[in-house]
């Protein structure tokens, strides 16, 4: 189990290599800035794109649902096929197309507009779970929206927030859910660091902390990574043991 220096030094790097600007594909970390300003209402919906899916895939779906249809209202009533077409490249359109439209149709019932601003004069706690009680929401979304856009501290946990966090040893490896790991999180990374880490770990999990066969050798956390260290030892002992002479 890392200790909390060993996590403390491990966010400090990982914050370093985003702080770089660039990744490995030399992708600037600024390109996450187009769901800076969105209001409530389309960062809601750019998080339902962003769950489980790389920042392009995310903002190729976003920017298909602004520009292919005429407004939110033209979403709500277009079938699940059309809205499958416009979020094709994200893993399972079909549920994210029914969430989007259960979403909209959530928010008209209620109001007869397409617009959630007036979360912003909530408590962020209110917000937070004014926007996790909608049917289509999650524990994910609620989160990215109450960091990128009200202002508090949260840290949004998708499958691969948790595998790199894992990895690198800055939640303990016997915490396999999302919210476990989420609490843990917004323990270890300062609020005003939120961002900086969301953008950093999932840079890391796409360019090379894969589900299947990690590139550890060309990931700039190798050095302070546990897993990487593990298995380097585990290389090592192996490499050594086959040049053992038979006597
Ligand atoms: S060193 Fe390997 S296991 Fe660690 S974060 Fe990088 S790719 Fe993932």
């Amino acid at each position: 189990m890392a200790t909390t220096t060993n996590k403390q030094r491990t966010l400090n790097q990982l914050l370093a290599v985003a702080n770089s600007g660039t990744d490995s594909r030399g992708k600037s970390s600024k390109e996450e800035s187009v769901c800076a300003n969105l209001p409530v209402l389309e960062q809601v919906i750019f998080a339902l794109c962003r769950e489980n899916a790389t920042l392009a895939q995310a903002q190729l779906a976003f920017e298909n649902l602004k520009t292919r249809f005429f407004d939110w209202n033209e979403i709500r009533v277009s079938t699940i096929r059309e809205l499958e077409e416009a979020l094709a490249g994200l893993s399972d359109a079909e549920t994210r197309a029914q969430r989007l439209v259960a979403f909209l149709q959530e928010v008209f019932e209620e109001r007869f507009a397409f617009e959630l601003e007036d979360l912003h004069k909530k408590g962020v706690k209110q917000a937070a779970k004014k926007l996790t009680n909608y049917g289509a929401a999650n524990e994910y979304v609620g989160s990215w929206v109450v960091q990128r856009s009200l202002g508090g501290h949260a840290i949004p946990v998708d499958a691969a927030t948790l595998r790199c966090a894992r990895r690198l040893g800055l939640i303990d490896s016997s915490i396999e859910d999302p919210e476990s790991a989420r609490a843990a999180l917004e323990h270890l990374v300062p609020k005003a660091k939120g961002v900086q880490f969301t953008d950093a770990i999932s840079e890391i999990a796409e360019s090379h902390c894969w589900e299947v066969d990690p590139n550890c050798s060309r990931c700039s956390l190798q050095s302070d990574c546990p897993t990487a260290l593990e298995s380097r030892g585990e290389q090592l002992s192996t490499t050594r043991v086959s040049r053992t002479k038979p006597r």
